[in-house]
């Protein structure tokens, strides 16, 4: 007799692509991060410069060299930049904010859409997601695709390479789209992550077989939050935890 198999119970029902990337990389932050919620005091300097350069992608719309120097002042006031990086770091990456929005974006700012909210259900449970850039794809009067779309998400750091989990976000961010605009299909786009600090738009393509694939993948991981035990996983990413060092975790010194 085949044994049926016991319905998962749902403890936790809403999760972010960011949210399940946390806890594959450490169970317990993420208990933490999306549970406990402690009050953690939190260094931002090291991250300003990308919050200050995700907010000229957001807000520069075109103008004359003083407004986008206007813009580029508030960014860095708000965000406290020049406290933490020097003016070496932070002069190409503000120039090529600029190259990505002439190279891009000009002329095409009725299909653009920045920041893009979605809402979705993944089977039981809910997800949501922010996309940094969707140009929408350009179709002629009958429908036949005139010029693809581009799906986009910014990087701040590390190397100007795509790997594996930037693929799964674009393509859960695909999935997002969909539910918004259930016409479009992910042949009608380009995606890519472009790395600001190198200028660097990395593209890779996907099929809507893809993406319904990578809904069931995501489904899977979220079962795999609601059986967790939340043990930590000390490793090198502790260095850049919230919660590495307070009474919450000890990261790789302690038996917490
Ligand atoms: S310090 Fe390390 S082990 Fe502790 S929660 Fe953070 S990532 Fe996990």
């Amino acid at each position: 007799m085949i044994k049926k198999k016991k319905p998962i119970e749902i403890k936790y029902d809403h999760f972010s692509y960011s949210g399940i990337s946390v806890f594959l990389q450490c169970a317990k932050r993420w208990y933490l991060k999306y549970q406990v919620k402690p009050t953690v005091e939190i260094d931002q300097t090291y991250f300003s410069l990308g919050t200050a350069c995700h907010g000229i992608m957001e807000y520069w719309k075109g103008g004359t060299k003083k407004q986008f120097l206007q813009l580029m002042q508030e960014q860095f006031n708000e965000h406290d930049v020049m406290k933490y990086w020097k003016p070496e770091d932070v002069i190409p990456m503000i120039k090529n904010c600029k190259s990505f929005f002439d190279n891009y974006l000009k002329g095409k700012e009725e299909r653009v859409h920045r920041e893009l909210s979605f809402n979705m259900n993944v089977g039981p449970y809910k997800s949501s997601g922010k996309i940094d850039l969707i140009i929408e794809p350009l179709f002629d009067e009958n429908g036949e695709l005139i010029e693809k779309g581009y799906l986009i998400d910014y990087k701040t750091s590390g190397k100007a390479e795509l790997k594996a989990d930037m693929r799964e976000q674009l393509q859960l961010y695909m999935a997002g789209i969909k539910t918004m605009y259930p016409t479009w299909k992910a042949s009608h786009f380009r995606f890519g992550i472009y790395f600001i600090r190198f200028n660097d738009l990395v593209e890779t393509t996907f099929t809507d077989d893809d993406i319904d694939a990578k809904i069931i993948d995501f489904e899977r991981k979220c079962n795999r939050v609601q059986q967790s035990e939340f043990n930590k996983n000390a490793g090198v990413l502790c260095n850049w935890c919230e919660y590495n060092g307070t009474e919450h975790c000890q990261g790789e010194n302690g038996n917490d």
